[in-house]
């Protein structure tokens, strides 16, 4: 297949362009660099199957000759990004996606969107499955992410229904693993430098708030199993291992035989309380689950960041 990946240089973007590059597919990547790190793709550099443009996808985006699968992970991806840059989350949500589905209705190409739990906003639904609606609350600060997926959501399946483009809707639970940027505020890659450095653990409010978190590996077969798929309508893709964010600190602490302490900070704004994914429409429909154990994950990414310098 010849493929695009908006969002290439990203965390998740740069590890599906190394997948689909695996699989022997032909892949345009694009990126505008604001979150994303060219850095992430330098091995890919030579590649006679990969090309690299660096392009805004809220802007028309033109490609001569076919194309049969779009893949759009493009945006800021985390709370502290949605901070500093709202609008571009909007946008990217909205117009790059709206962009990214005129293109493949184009080219008649498969189109999978990267959404997101956050569409499930603070759940009152526990755990949550496909079809829960979530409980978002559109005008606070992580509304601009929220409601970019949400409205991301909903024109992929107008377009689907509409025109008849082939969509897939992947929403991906918190997701872990190399390549993730050091300063991107989310937990995984604060608690681990953190640790490392000897530095106490920032854990926000009481860290009983629960997340359940999935290693890249695993999240990048079932995207690639998505894709490959007949489904339409939105799958959740994560890992069902639910913990406190109190006891990821603990397990971050063990596993890097860190000296630091916890201490605790304000919970931010709409922060959910609980996160966990039902995956049983993923098991049933692609025969997939996740098989990374959290430890095995966690190690490989605290040796990424190590050999990173962090
Ligand atoms: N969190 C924390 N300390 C940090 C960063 C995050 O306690 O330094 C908490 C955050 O409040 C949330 C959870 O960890 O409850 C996961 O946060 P993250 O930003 O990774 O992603 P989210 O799941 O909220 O989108």
């Amino acid at each position: 297949m010849r493929v695009m990946v908006t969002g290439a240089a990203g965390f998740l973007g740069s590890h599906l362009c190394d997948r689909l590059l695996a699989e022997g597919h032909e892949v345009i990547g694009l990126d505008n660099l604001i979150t994303g790190n060219i850095r992430n793709i330098e091995h890919l550099s030579g590649n006679p199957n990969f090309r690299f443009v660096k392009h805004d996808v809220t802007e028309y985006i033109f490609l001569s000759g076919p194309l049969d699968a779009l893949l759009h992970f493009a945006s800021p991806a985390s709370p502290i990004d949605y901070l500093e840059l709202p609008i571009q989350t909007l946008k990217v949500g909205a117009l790059g996606t709206h962009k990214a589905l005129g293109l493949a209705r184009e080219k008649k190409a498969r189109f999978l969107l990267a959404s997101s739990s956050e569409v499930y906003g603070d759940p009152l639904v526990h755990p949550q499955k496909e079809d829960y609606w979530g409980n978002v609350n559109p005008i606070g600060p992580r509304g601009v992410y929220d409601e970019a997926k949400r409205f991301g959501e909903a024109i992929a399946m107008a377009y689907h229904r509409s025109h008849g483009v082939d969509t897939k809707i992947v929403r991906i639970f918190n997701t872990y693993g190399p390549r993730m940027r050091a300063k991107d505020g989310r937990v995984v890659p604060a608690f681990i430098t953190q640790a490392l450095a000897g530095q106490p653990l920032t854990v926000f409010g009481d860290g009983k708030q629960t997340r359940s978190f999935c290693f890249v590996d695993d999240l990048i077969e079932g995207i690639y199993r998505l894709l490959l798929s007949d489904l339409n309508e939105p799958c959740n893709v994560g890992n069902p291992h639910e913990m406190t964010v109190l006891q990821f600190a603990e397990a971050i602490i063990e596993l890097t035989g860190s000296k630091s302490t916890i201490i605790h900070q304000p919970l931010p704004t709409d922060d959910p309380k609980v996160r966990q994914p039902d995956i049983a429409h993923a098991k049933r429909a692609l025969g997939w689950e996740p098989r990374v154990p959290l430890e095995e994950g966690l190690r490989k990414t605290i040796a990424w960041f190590q050999e990173a310098g962090f």
